[in-house]
C-alpha cells in the first residue's frame, strides 16, 4: 500500500556476540540461507590459517574472492564444515618483480593483475588474458590464487601459468614448497595441493626478449568460460621458433601442454604454412577434447584447430614487430 511503512527486515545474520565479527559462527540455523551449516574463522595470519588446515584438512575450506566457493556451497556441491578467510592477509598479496620472476601472491584480485604495469611489461600473456575472465564484478573480488587453487578447466589463468611455466608456492605447517605448474594441474579440479597446503603465491618467469605469447579463446558470450582456448608462448631465434609452448584449455580436463604440435612448429618459420598445419593435425594426438551440451568433443577440436592458426599468424606478427 503506498505511503505505508515498510516493516523492519528480520536480520538473517547476527554478528557473533563473542567476536563482533558479522558471518561468525554457524549459518544457515534458521536463516533460510542456501549454504549448510559451517562455522567461519576469519585468519589473521598465515600461521593461523596453516593451523587450521593442520587440524581440520579436507572438511576446511579455504574463503578468498569466494567467487567460485560461495555459488558451490549454495548449490550444496561442497559441504565443507569450516570456511577459512584469508581476506585479511595482506601479505598474500601484491605482484613485484624478484629478479627473473614475478611473484603475484594468491589473494592478489583479477582487478588488480589486470592494472598492474608490471604484468603488462613481463607478463603480456597474463595480461591479454585477464579481460577475458568472468566479468568486472567477478575481477573485483576473484583471485590469482583461487583460480590456481580451484583449477577449472575452461579457467584462463591456470592456462597462462603452464604456458608461463609458472611456479607455485604452497605452505603447511611443516614448511614450503615449490611446484611446477606442469606437475600441479592434475586432473578436472584436482591439484598437486595437499588438504592442509596454503597456495601462498605464483612466480613467473618474465617473458624475455625474442619470445612472443599470444592468448585467444572462443565462449559462448565475452566473459562466459572458454569452450576452447590457448595460451601459447614461443621462443623465436630470428625466423626460427626454438621453442613451443602450445596450451590449450576449456577443451580437456586440465590446461594441457600439447607436446606434438610444439614439436611440429619447433625448427620452422611462424610463416611456414606446412608447419602450422601439421601443428594443426597434431592435435589430434594431443588433445582428447570433453563432450558437454554447449560442445562436442569433434566441435571442440575443430575450434582449437582454429585458435592455432589464428593465434600462429598473430605470434608471426608480433615476432616481425618485436
Ligand atoms: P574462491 O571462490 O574463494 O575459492 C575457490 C576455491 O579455491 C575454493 O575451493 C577455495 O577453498 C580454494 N582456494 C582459494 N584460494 C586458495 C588458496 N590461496 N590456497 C588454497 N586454496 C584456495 N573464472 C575464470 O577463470 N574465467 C571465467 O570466465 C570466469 N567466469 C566467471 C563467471 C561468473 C559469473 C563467476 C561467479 C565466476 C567466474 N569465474 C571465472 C571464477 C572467478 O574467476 C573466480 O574468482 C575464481 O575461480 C576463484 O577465485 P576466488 O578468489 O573467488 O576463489
Amino acid at each position: 500500500m503506498p505511503g505505508a511503512p515498510l516493516a523492519p527486515r528480520p536480520r538473517r545474520w547476527q554478528p557473533n556476540p563473542a567476536t563482533g565479527d558479522w558471518l561468525s559462527g554457524k549459518l544457515g540455523i534458521g536463516a533460510g540461507v542456501k549454504a549448510p551449516k559451517f562455522s567461519y574463522v576469519r585468519a589473521d595470519s598465515v600461521e593461523q590459517v596453516l593451523e587450521l588446515l593442520a587440524e581440520h584438512g579436507e572438511d576446511a575450506r579455504i574463503l578468498a574472492g569466494g567467487q567460485s566457493l560461495m555459488p558451490t556451497l549454495n548449490m550444496r556441491l561442497s559441504q565443507p564444515r569450516l570456511l577459512i578467510d584469508i581476506n585479511r592477509l595482506r601479505e598474500l598479496s601484491g605482484i613485484e618483480r624478484r629478479g627473473e620472476h614475478v611473484r603475484i601472491g594468491a589473494l592478489t584480485r583479477h582487478a588488480d593483475v589486470a592494472g598492474s604495469a608490471t604484468v603488462a611489461r613481463h607478463l603480456p600473456l597474463i595480461a591479454e588474458a585477464m579481460p577475458h575472465v568472468a566479468h568486472v564484478a567477478v575481477r573485483n573480488r576473484g583471485t590469482f590464487g583461487g583460480s590456481i587453487a580451484l583449477a577449472d578447466p575452461a579457467a584462463e589463468m591456470p592456462a597462462c601459468a603452464l604456458s608461463l611455466g609458472a611456479t607455485l608456492v604452497l605452505r603447511n605447517t611443516a614448511g614450503r614448497r615449490e611446484v611446477a605448474a606442469t606437475d600441479y594441474f592434475q586432473g578436472l579440479y584436482q591439484t598437486a595441493r595437499r588438504p592442509d597446503e596454503l597456495l601462498v603465491e605464483a612466480l613467473i618467469p618474465v617473458q624475455q626478449p625474442g619470445c612472443v605469447s599470444v592468448f585467444g579463446e572462443l565462449a559462448q558470450r565475452h566473459g562466459d568460460f572458454a569452450i576452447a582456448g590457448v595460451a601459447f608462448h614461443l621462443k623465436v631465434d630470428g625466423r626460427a621458433v626454438t621453442d613451443a609452448r602450445l596450451v590449450y584449455f576449456g577443451s580437456e580436463d586440465r590446461p594441457t601442454l600439447a607436446q606434438r604440435a610444439g614439436a611440429a612448429i619447433a625448427g620452422c618459420s611462424l610463416d611456414d604454412a606446412n608447419a602450422v598445419a601439421a601443428a594443426e593435425s597434431a592435435l589430434e594426438q594431443d588433445l582428447s577434447p570433453m563432450d558437454s551440451p554447449h560442445a562436442s568433443s569433434r566441435m571442440r577440436l575443430h575450434l582449437q584447430r582454429v585458435l592455432t592458426r589464428r593465434a600462429l599468424a598473430t605470434a608471426a606478427q608480433r615476432a616481425r614487430a618485436a
